[in-house]
């Protein structure tokens, strides 16, 4: 991990954004909590997602799914047959990994040396075994690359095998009548089976989409990098449903918006980048990742793909009912076929990797002067509407009525805007474990207050103070954080 991501990981620690998980047992692997200031960011990051998709687009609306589904939906998916990662296992250590992973790393390390051509080579290699299903191919590969593994640094490797990402319980309580169900691997499934249900009830006219935040579980053998892959995780899917011959033109279309909407959030254009598949997933006709440059590098954070009818027909033919559209439109204009299963375009969203997207972005470290001395400054630069804490109220000592007004005022924000009240420390601390948490604004309370009904106004980003009417207070935040 590099020293930038470790330095995020102890200040998302430190200051409340995000804890191991059951970290008293020393943790559970690629499973994190959120604390008192990351759950407000997360909230803050999928309420954005939620209001654009289902407030500015009329045609557009949300719904809540399950996490347990029929099983017969993951037959249907696809997920049962191919939701899987080749793995391989050494001997030795007994450590497992993902073999196709094990490749890559070698390809970056030739990449890294200089020899472009033959990391290249290799990656293309891989890719044509992966496509072909040669596992027995990918496993000489590793052995001819002499690939070590870290741990027992030996290549004592068993064969490759295909393992299924899906976690599988019991429902039922006798055994006889248990029966196999799986944690949702995606959020996408619950729109789909439900796609004729929205429709109908909301006289949904095609184009029209569905849009569904919620958990989503797999299986991950390579699980690191804080929360860009984690076991649990959340997802804020969409899925637009067309009529068939338009998906193209809808596809580039939501790349657009999409994009937009990460920029919107504060990332800079050039921290992020369009990166088209090579190798299909079993459902996709074409996708394409929004990429964000991680201190790891450039990964993936959203996709987007325009997965055909593949999974409305696999619905229609599985469950035995008719997953169709009547296109009252077509019929107008005299086309036959008024009835289509419709296409599908799907952005696809992890909201603890743009979480984490946000954290990387906003995390700053600036030489400032104070008096005599050279200090660093660290402060989470975050776009308003995201930030946790919108202003803290401080009153500049604990006496002469200075408390009072500063409770008073607010007492008038918090209805409007997530807001604290401190009185504890020197004031100069105070402002440092707001910047620290990213609050863009401080508003502090002094003698002159109490005379004219003014206080200063601190912005984050420049430590500049302004002194601003009380009565203002609440227009200046309100045209910060709005979007
Ligand atoms: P990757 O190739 O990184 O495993 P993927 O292509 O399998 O991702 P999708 O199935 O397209 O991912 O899932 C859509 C989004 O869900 C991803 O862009 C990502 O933001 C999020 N996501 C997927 N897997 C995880 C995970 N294990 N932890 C956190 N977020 C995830």
């Amino acid at each position: 991990e590099s020293t930038q991501l470790k330095d995020i990981i102890s200040h998302a620690k430190e200051y409340g954004f995000v804890f191991p998980s059951s970290e008293i047992y020393d943790g559970l692997q690629a499973v994190y909590d959120y604390g008192q200031n990351g759950v407000e960011l997360k909230n803050n990051i999928k309420m954005l997602w939620w209001k654009c998709m289902t407030q500015l687009n009329q045609n557009v609306v949300g719904i809540d799914a399950a996490i347990f589904m029929h099983p017969l939906t993951w037959k249907a998916s696809g997920h049962i047959d191919s939701f899987s990662d080749p793995m391989i296992d050494n001997k030795d250590s007994q450590k497992r990994y993902r073999a196709d992973v094990l490749v890559e790393e070698k390809a970056a390390e030739y990449e890294k040396a200089g020899d472009l051509e033959k990391a290249q080579a290799l990656v293309k290699n891989l890719a044509r075994l992966l496509e072909a299903e040669d596992l027995k191919g990918v496993q000489e590969l590793i052995i001819s690359e002499n690939i070590k593994c870290a741990v027992s640094g030996t290549t004592n490797w068993t064969e490759v095998r295909q393992f299924n990402l899906m976690f599988s319980t019991q429902v039922g309580s006798v055994a006889e009548d248990a029966s196999t169900i799986y944690l949702r691997p995606e959020t996408a499934q619950g729109i789909f089976v439900n796609f004729l249900n929205v429709q109908k009830t909301g006289r949904m006219k095609i184009p029209f989409g569905i849009a569904q935040i919620g958990k989503a579980f797999r299986n991950e053998i390579v699980a690191r990098q804080f929360t860009f892959r984690m076991r649990e995780f959340e997802q804020m899917e969409m899925q637009f449903f067309v009529r068939p011959g338009t998906e193209e033109e809808w596809y580039e279309n939501w790349k657009q918006i999409r994009l937009k909407w990460h920029e919107a959030m504060g990332i800079p254009a050039e921290k992020l980048r369009f990166h088209d598949h090579e190798k299909l997933a079993h459902y996709a006709k074409a996708a394409v990742d929004i990429e964000f440059e991680f201190p790891f590098g450039f990964k993936e954070v959203e996709g987007i793909h325009s997965r055909s009818d593949f999974d409305l027909s696999q619905h229609q033919e599985l469950s035995r009912k008719k997953q169709q559209y009547f296109d009252n439109d077509l019929n107008e204009e005299g086309k036959p076929f008024g009835n289509y299963v419709p296409y599908v375009i799907e952005t696809s969203a992890g909201a603890d990797r743009l979480f984490l997207m946000t954290l990387c972005n906003a995390f700053t470290e600036e030489e400032v002067i104070e008096g005599e001395a050279t200090k660093t400054r660290t402060f989470l630069k975050l776009h308003p509407a995201l930030a946790p804490v919108k202003a803290a109220i401080f009153p500049l000592v604990r006496k002469d009525g200075l408390p009072e007004k500063a409770q008073q005022i607010f007492d008038d924000l918090k209805y409007d805007f997530n807001v604290i009240y401190e009185e504890r420390d020197a004031i100069g601390k105070r402002y440092t474990r707001q910047d620290l948490i990213g609050t863009p604004y401080c508003i502090a309370v002094d003698y002159e207050t109490l005379e004219n009904n003014t206080v200063t106004i601190r912005d984050r980003d420049t430590r500049e103070q302004q002194r601003v009417p009380i009565s203002e207070l609440s227009r200046i935040i309100g045209d910060a954080v709005s979007y």
